[in-house]
């Protein structure tokens, strides 16, 4: 009846045009089962201006473990980077038993309590690294055995890396991967892989080694779970060069994750994807409020391909 009103009728029609153009599927992928978003409508409203402005304009900050790479495979965990060395033969049995007991029994669950402040975790992440960065260093493990562990461990990029590092490469967009893992062992998993490609830049825990190749130390600023935005202030000269990409796509499975790209100046665009890998029933509300897309139990990198070929795929 309205729509004989033709001031009306224009306006009405406008905005049903506008209306279909939000809510029309362009990425199929968002509806796995996988996925949780608090508010759909502005996710695809962030992916499209990021399909707006182009790859020119986007800059990738990722976590690694369990982000990057998967988390169980065959109802088994995938080690960490960290992991990947205390489970090698690099390492003494009676430190694998140190290593291994006394943080799972005491730091974890301090990470992962969401009743804990980040605040109140912070100096029990600063002791955990350090007391395993030291027991690493009593260790005299060489720096040329470390391709050895990485090869024979059981460290598994998640499905569908090969088109998520190759379509960031084709486009020219940075990979700026954030760990408060170890830094030379995620290196040699990403080398290993066979997609260390020339876009990627890593800020991690590097270790030191003497003139006879012995790790010694470790170099610089220790990072921990929730100091990773740190490592964008203390690269400002990286980051100088991402000034004009102001579009972010963030990926990482830490609540401690969700501040990587604060150091990077003028954002337009930031969308976080957060992979809820482990305590889903208690966690699942938290990772709802804070990231923008949260996949559940998803050991695919399916959805940042998806979101990634819908944002370089031409207008
Ligand atoms: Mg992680």
């Amino acid at each position: 009846m309205i729509f004989h009103i033709p001031w009306i009728y224009v306006p009405v029609r406008n905005v049903l045009a506008i209306w279909h153009q939000l809510t029309k599927y362009e990425i199929p992928e968002l509806k796995k089962p996988s996925v949780i978003m608090r508010d759909r409508g502005r996710v695809e409203e962030i992916i499209r201006n990021m399909h707006g402005a182009g790859p020119g304009a986007l800059q990738v900050i990722s976590d690694f473990d369990m982000t990057l790479t998967r988390f169980a495979f065959n109802g088994k965990r995938c080690p960490t980077s960290h992991n990947i060395l205390d489970n090698s033969s690099l390492i003494s049995e009676d430190c694998k038993a140190k290593l291994a007991n006394f943080p799972k029994s005491h730091y974890y669950p301090i990470e992962i309590d969401s009743s804990l402040s980040v605040e109140d975790k912070v100096p029990h992440m600063v002791e955990w690294w350090t007391q395993a960065h030291d027991l690493l260093v009593q260790q005299r493990i060489k720096k040329d055995q470390l391709a050895k562990a990485v090869r024979e461990s059981d460290a598994m990029l998640r499905d569908g890396y090969e088109v998520f590092f190759g379509s960031l490469k084709d486009h020219s967009i940075p990979l700026l991967i954030f760990s408060a893992g170890l830094g030379d062992i995620l290196e040699e998993v990403i080398e290993h892989n066979g997609v260390f490609h020339p876009n990627v830049r890593v800020f991690s825990n590097y270790m030191e080694f003497d003139k006879n190749g012995l790790l010694c130390s470790f170099k610089g600023q220790l990072i921990h779970t929730f100091n990773k935005r740190e490592g964008a202030l203390l690269n400002p000269d990286q980051f100088e060069q991402l000034q004009d990409r102001p579009n972010i796509l963030l990926l990482g499975d830490s609540m401690g994750d969700l501040t990587m790209a604060d150091g990077v100046q003028n954002v337009q665009n930031i969308l976080r994807i957060g992979y809820l890998n482990d305590k889903v029933e208690e966690r699942r509300d938290a990772y709802v409020g804070s990231y923008d897309i949260v996949l559940e139990k998803d050991e695919t990198l399916d959805i940042p391909n998806a979101i990634l070929r819908y944002i370089t795929e031409g207008k």
